[in-house]
């Protein structure tokens, strides 16, 4: 079994690739839903739906997020009838929000209103959302304290980042099923998804870094940072707003408590080599170099099948420590 721990648009790049390389029936998708949000009076899980349609095969290839092929009419009637339009739902991804709304006002948790979802497209991998409970990505900037979604979407992340918090994070519990999927799996993949707003909330709830620690699944994530920049959004300055260096060192000191093995570019062999002359490495990190960056989808294919190869030849790095 395998396990991934992912946000939306590089983490459902990701997933595509393995779908394509291991059985579905085999992947555990543990999804961040700190970018929910009220949209219309609609519960929108941006993450959960881009994975959701990335797993159907659904997911639009243009746009990297919503249906494929959508239509945007309610958008149009909305912006007719003066409301906020500046959170783009398509007319079929609208379905999605309106079924799982009616799922939740029915008394279902998210977690089995995603199931349920899932199972309505014929999703053979199990997706949870990180938690039941709601936790909230918020973005303190000089222009006020912002939702995820104001931050990204409204204000195209041009506000200078303060700081980032997970309002409610600290009362909430992992959605059934989390920790049990990260104890038990073989493997845990962190996605190349941004580590401050998309793996950062998943790690905030209690009981999920912990059971990170104790697991005996080797864990290896993929560096969203190739050189010294994000390969898309905001990651870079939310890694050094939160005092990280923006380069695999900085991902690799993020979560450096659990990580077994690190996933990078092959431009970043030099910056590979200095890692493995760093504490990181004596404290059992390892470290593969691979194309990371994918433009197509063999670029997907091949991530995945390099990363399950190179995680089988790794070791566990409670095995080296306990040998040091
Ligand atoms: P979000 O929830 O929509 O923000 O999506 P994610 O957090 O899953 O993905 C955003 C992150 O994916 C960014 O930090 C990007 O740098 C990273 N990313 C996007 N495409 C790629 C890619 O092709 N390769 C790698 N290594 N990272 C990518």
């Amino acid at each position: 079994m395998i396990t991934v721990l992912t946000g939306g648009t590089g983490g459902a790049k990701f997933v595509d690739g393995l779908r394509q390389v291991v059985p579905p029936e085999n992947l555990t998708i543990i999804v961040n839903t700190g970018d929910d949000l009220r949209w219309w009076g609609l519960y929108v899980s941006p993450d959960l739906d881009s994975i959701t349609y990335m797993l159907a095969g659904k997911l639009s290839p243009e746009r990297g997020w919503g249906v494929q092929g959508d239509t945007f009419l309610c958008l149009r009637a909305m912006e007719q009838l003066g409301q906020p339009t500046w959170f783009h739902a398509g007319d079929r991804d609208l379905a999605t929000h309106i079924f799982r709304t009616q799922l939740l006002a029915g008394g279902k948790t998210l977690s089995a209103a995603t199931a349920e979802i899932a199972a309505r497209f014929g999703i053979k991998a199990r997706i949870l959302p990180m938690s039941d409970s709601r936790v909230e990505t918020r973005v303190l900037t000089p222009a006020g304290d912002l939702s995820f979604e104001e931050y990204f979407v409204q204000r195209h992340y041009q506000d200078p980042v303060q700081s980032v918090r997970f309002a409610g994070a600290s009362e909430a519990v992992p959605a059934p099923g989390v920790t049990e999927a990260i104890r038990s799996a073989e493997l845990v993949l962190l996605a190349p998804s941004n580590p401050v707003t998309s793996i950062a909330p998943i790690l905030a709830i209690p009981g999920i870094r912990q059971a990170l620690s104790e697991s005996r699944a080797r864990i290896a994530a993929v560096s969203p940072i190739v050189g010294r920049t994000a390969v898309t959004g905001p990651a870079g300055a939310l890694l050094a707003a939160q005092g990280f260096a923006v380069s695999i060192k900085g991902v690799a000191d993020f979560y450096h408590d659990f990580l077994d093995l690190l996933v990078v570019d092959a431009s970043d062999a030099l910056a590979a080599q200095e890692l493995l002359e760093t504490g990181l490495a004596k404290a059992g990190m390892q470290v593969h170099c691979t194309t990371t960056v994918m433009r197509k989808n063999e670029d997907r294919v091949a991530l995945a099948r390099s990363v399950l190869q190179a995680t089988t030849q790794s070791r566990l790095r409670k095995d080296v420590r306990e040998r040091a």
